[in-house]
């Protein structure tokens, strides 16, 4: 029986990977070998319970009493803590997905990648922080990583046969998220619960909100970046409010091949679960005649400046990707607590990035997984500063 594991279990992403290993056959189909969560230790024992998994963790150490008593008499073993998270990844598996959402996710992709795992990637923010350590890794062990971001499964799926060499540029797709259609000069006062209010998608909070300002587009460009190996002009953005084609490719023949379907993670993480097949999906199909129409617009970047910086950050390199997201995260915190304003977020990335490399080892390649952490840490320490300068205490 095929072997799996699920970070971040308990979130989106992995709750809609559950659902699909449920109606796989569950514990019938699989063997779970760790299922991963946060808080909600409730839900992540009821999961592990019906998988029949190995192990359960919880990231924080003061949930393992509860995730103990919750589990007691199943025969899942808890476990509690960063540590306890690595052991789960260093526990062979098959397949494993990585759904943490943040940086946090980055070491257990890396290890289970070492162990020569199947790698199904919604933690974007791994190829962000550290595209090339994660890419050699991969090649090193004879694992695979597989895209599960709905735009890059789509770009993936375009590929399909096809000569990398013959690409030449590949468009990704956004929805605009909540905001997309007011006017410049509110934004600035959007609020938490208006950032929230998707009109496609639903997600965990913090991808919602950085679909709202283009963070989350931004994050994605870079991804298209590390993963496809295309250059950085090779890579569009453009609106597309209906959310119904997740990206395109466009090849040196003048084709363009675009992949459709309803805005369900369950597509691209089933055909992720189901690689290299396609088997059936329990996806809404597509009615093309009731959409009526799909339209575009081109996104204005001086609306959306964290689209600019994702450029300025692919030219730098390095460890620029991880000094970005570390200065998103934390702006992205003080955003949710209320501190910051929508649009200070970008302020205080941009003013982050641009003290940093004055310091600067942005633009040196990482050489270990050390190094990223490390530019991390001190990404997070100045945008915590400029964040305090802001008015963000
Ligand atoms: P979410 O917030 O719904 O879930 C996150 C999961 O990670 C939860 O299980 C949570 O307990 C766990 N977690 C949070 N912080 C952690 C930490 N510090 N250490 C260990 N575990 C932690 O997030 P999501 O929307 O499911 O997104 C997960 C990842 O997938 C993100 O990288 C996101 O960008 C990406 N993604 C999500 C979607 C989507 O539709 N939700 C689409 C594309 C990509
Ligand atoms: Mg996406």
């Amino acid at each position: 029986m095929r072997r799996i594991s699920i970070f971040g279990a308990t979130g989106s992403i992995g709750e809609s990977t559950y659902d699909l290993i449920c109606r796989m056959g569950g514990a019938e189909a699989v063997r779970t070998v760790a299922l991963t969560g946060g808080n909600n230790v409730a839900r992540l024992a009821e999961m592990a319970r019906t998988l029949r998994a190995e192990v359960a963790v919880t990231a924080h150490e003061a949930n393992l009493p509860a995730l103990r008593a919750a589990l007691a008499g199943s025969g899942v073993h808890a476990a509690a803590g960063p540590h306890a998270l690595i052991e789960a990844a260093d526990r062979e598996a098959d397949w494993v997905m990585s759904a943490i959402v943040g940086a946090a996710g980055l070491v257990p992709g890396m290890r289970a990648l070492a162990h020569g795992s199947a790698l199904a990637l919604a933690n974007k923010e791994s190829l962000v922080t550290a595209g090339e350590l994660l890419l050699s890794t991969a090649r090193a062990h004879g694992a695979t990583i597989l895209p599960v971001d709905s735009e890059h499964s789509a770009i993936f799926q375009a590929l399909v046969g096809e000569d990398l060499t013959a690409v030449d540029r590949i468009i990704l797709t956004a929805s605009g998220g909540a905001l997309r259609d007011w006017p410049m000069e509110r934004l600035a006062h959007a609020t938490l619960a208006e950032a929230l209010a998707h009109p496609n998608w639903s997600m965990g909070q913090r991808i919602t909100i950085d679909s709202a300002s283009m963070f989350n587009k931004a994050l994605e460009v870079i991804e298209t970046r590390e993963f496809f190996g295309v250059r950085p002009e090779q890579i569009e953005v453009i609106i597309h409010p209906e959310s119904i084609i997740h990206s395109m490719v466009g090849f040196n023949d003048g084709a363009v091949m675009a992949h459709l379907g309803m805005p369900d993670m369950r597509h691209p993480i089933g055909y992720a679960l189901n690689w290299p097949e396609r088997q059936p999906l329990p996806v809404a199909r597509l009615d093309l005649a009731a959409l009526g129409q799909l339209t575009f617009r081109a996104p204005d970047e001086a609306r959306y400046p964290a689209l600019r910086l994702a450029r300025e950050v692919m030219e730098v390199r390095g460890l620029a990707g991880a000094a970005f997201n570390a200065a998103k995260e934390i702006a992205l915190d003080h955003f949710i607590a209320g501190r910051l304003g929508f649009l200070q977020m970008a302020a205080l990335v941009e003013e982050t990035l641009s003290r940093l490399s004055a310091d600067s080892r942005l633009g040196i390649a990482a050489e270990s997984l050390e190094d990223v952490l490390a530019m991390d840490h001190l990404a997070r320490i100045r945008a915590g500063e400029v964040a305090r300068e802001l008015g963000g205490g």
